[in-house]
């Protein structure tokens, strides 16, 4: 069940074969670039709150050399596809051939658009790409793409731009080429990850910094395989009731730009002012910034069932004040937190499906693991995938 060095080698050899098949000669580079996973801080980085992930073992690789051609190919060895595009074709997100670029080709295409608006140096690139990030199950899948071939770009041109630089325009290219409204958290992790820590953002200010996790926790992934279709409209509403929220308290607090400038306290005075539904979600926010506040001290102190209890408290905020959990995602909090070991556990990512992650005592991880896996599969009739996972590195050259 462990994502280890090995799966992870599986993959780089298996591109690096595809790409000698592929264009008769070995890959000059491989770019690799993780998955992350958010312990606490869920909902919050559009609010500008602090958020608590980080990069996973699971990572998008993508072995490339410059080409002279005068477009780029990309293969993406998952879906079997391939496509070619150049600076001349990403104004019309169409290929060389003039056909549309595929969903997937988007995010890749939208970095070298971003790339191409900041002015900096492009060469065209033969490449084949792979991840072992499940796909849309809040572990950031398109992240990790977007850092991957962002470092390919970086290694061609020649420049180099600090990592939280290349978050930036990487979620630039997400907002505005892929059309998906994300904060800044999924490519923050991917681009900054750090090897066995935490990393604790302030989503305004951008300054982060790493917080240590006690040598005897592992963080516990298990993915429900549950897909939910249409959540991007259910994102867009969360987001549009927090600024109706923002707008609502401004009333009162004219100050505030965002639900981050109101303390607990001040909220429960004004509350009873807001539409039942709009004080739902502003609610789930505040208290969950109010949470993420006290990460940094539990987890420096070591406190780990308190930071875990913060991380139970905040499933049931999702679920019950946010309301983007599903019944698969219950179940897999509900068996967890009833399992020895378990310190915490909660959906993590955006919700309405994909997975939980669990902090969990490193010597009960692997029976937990098991046990989850039995105890889901009886309730629900569906496989769980449960890695064993741990803080990596953020993206790089692999070679
Ligand atoms: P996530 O939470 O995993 O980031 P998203 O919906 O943001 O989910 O991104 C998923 C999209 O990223 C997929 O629909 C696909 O277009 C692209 N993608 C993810 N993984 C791969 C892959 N291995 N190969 C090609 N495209 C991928
Ligand atoms: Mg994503």
């Amino acid at each position: 069940m462990e994502t280890d060095l090995y799966t992870n080698m599986n993959i780089i050899d298996q591109l690096a074969t595809t790409y000698r098949e592929k264009f008769g000669y070995a890959p000059t580079h491989i770019a690799r670039a993780p998955g992350r996973v958010n312990l606490l801080g869920e909902h919050v980085d559009y609010n500008n709150g602090f958020v608590l992930p980080a990069a996973i073992d699971r990572a998008t690789y993508v072995a490339f050399s410059p080409t002279n051609a005068r477009h780029s190919m990309l293969w993406a060895l998952d879906l079997n596809q391939q496509v070619s595009f150049s600076v001349e074709t990403l104004a019309s997100k169409t290929q060389a051939n003039s056909s549309p670029l595929p969903e997937w080709a988007l995010y890749p295409a939208g970095v070298m658009n971003v790339l191409h608006e900041e002015q900096l140096s492009l060469l065209n690139m033969t490449a084949v790409f792979s991840s072992n990030v499940p796909q849309g199950s809040g572990l950031s899948s398109s992240a990790s793409i977007e850092m991957a071939f962002m470092i390919a770009w970086q290694m061609l041109g020649g420049w180099t731009l600090p990592p939280m630089k290349r978050a930036l325009l990487g979620q630039r290219a997400e907002n505005q080429y892929v059309g998906v409204n994300c904060g800044i958290m999924d490519q923050f992790a991917s681009a900054c990850g750090v090897e066995n820590k935490l990393l604790l953002l302030d989503c305004r200010s951008l300054e982060w910094k790493t917080v240590p996790l006690p040598e005897n926790v592992s963080i516990v992934i298990a993915d429900t395989t549950v897909r939910r279709k249409l959540t991007s409209g259910e994102y867009n509403k969360r987001r549009s009731a927090c600024e109706e929220a923002v707008r609502l308290l401004q009333q009162d607090l004219p100050n505030i730009k965002s639900l981050r400038d109101v303390g607990v306290e001040e909220f429960n005075g004004l509350a009873k002012k807001l539409p039942k539904e709009i004080e739902k979600r502003a609610r789930h926010v505040v208290e969950e910034i109010g949470r993420s506040n006290q990460a940094e001290a539990l987890l420096e102190a070591g406190d780990i069932q308190n930071f875990g209890r913060l991380m139970n408290e905040c499933h049931v905020s999702l679920r019950d004040l946010y309301e983007v959990s599903c019944p698969e995602l219950n179940v897999m909090v509900n068996i967890a937190q009833s399992l020895d070991g378990c310190c915490g556990a909660r959906l993590t990512g955006a919700g309405f499906g994909g997975c939980t992650v669990n902090l969990v005592a490193k010597e009960k991880a692997e029976s937990f693991a098991q046990a989850l896996a039995k105890g889901y599969e009886a309730e629900t009739g569906l496989h769980p995938e449960i890695y064993i996972s741990h803080a990596s590195n953020g993206a790089g050259l692999l070679k």
